[in-house]
């Protein structure tokens, strides 16, 4: 059968208990179809039993339904349906039109009543008409109330209902949700500049970009003025959340024409990481809503204190780091480590730094973890190691052996190829291996004792150091020193700047230098920066030190007259 598609179809659901009771809703519905006027096509199916019935209303999609029932089976089905929160109009047929038929079943949920005797084509088709009628009207209604005019998206109202209802949800499927608190930055300026009208036209394209944006099982609403209320599905580890608001910001700017650029600003809570009671969640997304624009806005951040606040910033960057080689925005800087008995260079950190056009020079301590975590570490890690190997070199061939210290990051292990490599690297450029220390933090050390402990073999096998980074910072537990070849110790700079008045730290210094020796490792204090430190590190057997008052971080150049001048002078650190 073609169906002309601009008329309106609804569908209506006959059951009956009988096989003649049911033959004769379907000769009264299937008359409707051609029943004259302009009304809506019905198209009809039957149910076989109340079990079916139930479930084709609570699928939702029938528009109305008619009954024949005995009177106490017709009852229980009604009371069922409405418990089960079914609104759809239900006409049933009643064996006569006495109140105390037709009582107890309009009180049990039906719609109208028809009596069986009276059944016509034309008397179903206009007590639908009226059923369907008034819902209409209060299904208009109920949008109305439920809904922002403007935008067309659900109000705050209907947001916090469906809130609940997702997170139940959410809950019994063990899923993480993410609520988004959506500011437009340039609203009040746009009302100042533009008027209501400018403000509202911003309003309703940020709906639709918003909305076009997210999936159909995210909720979008507009809670009150510059407003919006978000609730996305997000990963447990929430990988992908920090994109997905950086995507909303980046949406929400489009051909921005304030010219500031300053749109939005997003605050989130996690579902169920930063409650799990919805009023709870909304508060907490408001308030890291707020943090943000005390900040100054175009941002977003996570409501969760125990959580890494990922910034804008911090995606950004993530993107800009894998190309940043090509680009050339890379460079490394050299800080001399002391002996502190000959006063000579060692050894040289071989610091990275990157100034990017988009952000400046970028601390390593900000884009090292953005690179850690999107991988791009392992290329940037070996770009620097082979700056490392080929300085080495050009100093060794000047005549001096100074070692070169490089970082580096557990995920540089990924891919299993590190050590090989490592040595064809070494082998390529000439560099004995023992001119090479890497630096790797405690953590990495033990966090990786089961699985790194044939890698960290194989580099010594190779010839080249490993010392322990920002050591006395990660654990206590001190086991693992003894199953990796490990060869000196960084004791990290928050021990040493207080030395030597703090009791304290003087104390856990003495004994990490204690230590160090009894396992023979080579002891080294960080972040030195005043002649007292000095004095009391060499007074307790302190083997090297490095820092800001000794030497800073400084060019491959600066260096070189450095170790020559060292060669000429008998005190080598610049005091
Ligand atoms: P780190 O390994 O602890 O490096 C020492 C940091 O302390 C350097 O900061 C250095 O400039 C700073 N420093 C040295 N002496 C002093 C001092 O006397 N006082 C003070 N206040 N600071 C001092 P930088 O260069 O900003 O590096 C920060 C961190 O970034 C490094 O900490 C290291 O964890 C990481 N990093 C740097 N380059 C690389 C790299 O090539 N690969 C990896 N994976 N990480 C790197
Ligand atoms: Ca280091
Ligand atoms: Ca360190």
């Amino acid at each position: 059968m073609s169906r002309d598609e601009s008329q309106q179809t609804l569908h209506l659901l006959c059951l009956a208990e009988s096989t003649s009771k049911r033959n004769r809703l379907e000769a009264c519905a299937g008359a409707l179809t051609f029943a004259p006027g302009e009304g809506p096509d019905w198209h009809t199916s039957t149910a076989p039993n109340t079990d079916r019935a139930l479930a084709i209303l609570n699928a939702g999609w029938v528009d109305a339904a008619v009954i024949d029932l005995e009177a106490e089976q017709a009852e229980h089905f009604l009371q069922q349906a409405r418990d089960a929160g079914i609104v759809t109009p239900l006409l049933v047929v009643t064996a006569d039109s006495e109140t105390s038929t037709v009582t107890p079943l309009l009180a049990a949920g039906a719609d109208e009543f028809l009596p069986a005797d009276e059944l016509t084509p034309l008397l179903l088709e206009r007590s639908l008409r009226l059923c369907t009628r008034d819902q209409a009207v209060d299904s208009r209604l109920e949008y109305l109330a439920q809904h922002d005019m403007l935008t067309g998206l659900p109000n705050a109202r209907l947001f916090e209902r469906q809130l609940d209802l997702a997170l139940h949800t959410a809950e019994r499927h063990g899923r993480c949700m993410a609520l988004m608190c959506v500011h437009l930055d340039a609203f009040q300026e746009r009302v100042r500049k533009g008027g209501q009208d400018a403000a509202e036209a911003l309003l309703t394209q940020s709906a639709r970009r918003l909305r076009a944006l997210l999936r159909r099982s995210d909720l979008v609403a507009r809670s009150h003025n510059e407003e919006f209320l978000l609730l996305l599905e997000c990963s447990a580890e929430l990988s992908d959340l920090a994109l997905t608001a950086s995507r909303i910001l980046e949406t929400l700017a489009e051909d921005e024409d304030s010219g500031k650029g300053s749109c939005a600003s997003i605050g989130i809570a996690v579902f169920p990481h930063s409650s799990s009671v919805p009023r709870q969640l909304l508060e907490h997304a408001r308030m890291a809503l707020n943090q943000v624009r005390d900040a100054g806005g175009n941002d977003f951040r996570l409501y969760d204190e125990a959580l890494e606040v990922v910034s804008h910033r911090r995606v950004l960057m993530e993107r800009a780091l894998p190309g940043a080689i090509q680009r050339s925005e890379f460079s490394v800087r050299f800080q001399p480590r002391f002996d502190l008995r000959t006063r000579s260079i060692t050894a040289a950190e071989v610091l990275l730094r990157w100034n990017s056009p988009d952000f400046g020079a970028v601390s390593p301590d900000q884009f090292i973890p953005a690179a850690e975590s999107t991988g791009a570490i392992n290329r940037i890690g070996t770009w620097v190691l082979e700056q490392a190997v080929r300085a080495g070199r050009r100093w060794l061939d000047a005549g001096h052996r100074l070692r070169l210290a490089v970082n580096v990051s557990a995920g540089q292990f990924r891919g299993g190829e590190f050590a090989d490599d490592l040595a064809r690297l070494l082998k390529i450029h000439g560099l004995p291996a023992e001119l090479l220390e890497l630096e790797l933090t405690e953590r990495v050390f033990v966090a990786n004792v089961a699985e790194h402990r044939d890698l960290f073999t194989s580099l010594t096998d190779l010839g080249v150091g490993l010392a322990v980074d920002d050591f006395g910072t990660g654990y206590s537990a001190l086991a693992y020193l003894r199953h990796f070849p490990v060869h000196a110790l960084k004791i990290d700079r928050t021990f040493i700047a207080p030395l030597p008045a703090s009791e304290d730290d003087s104390a856990i210094v003495r004994a990490i230098i204690a230590l160090g020796h009894a396992l023979d490792l080579r002891v080294v204090a960080e972040g030195v920066d005043d002649q007292a430190q000095i004095r009391f590190l060499e007074a307790i057997g302190c083997d090297e030190i490095q820092g800001f008052l000794v030497g800073r971080p400084m060019t491959a150049e600066e260096l070189n007259d450095l170790l020559t001048g060292q060669d000429a002078a008998s005190d080598a650190w610049p005091a």
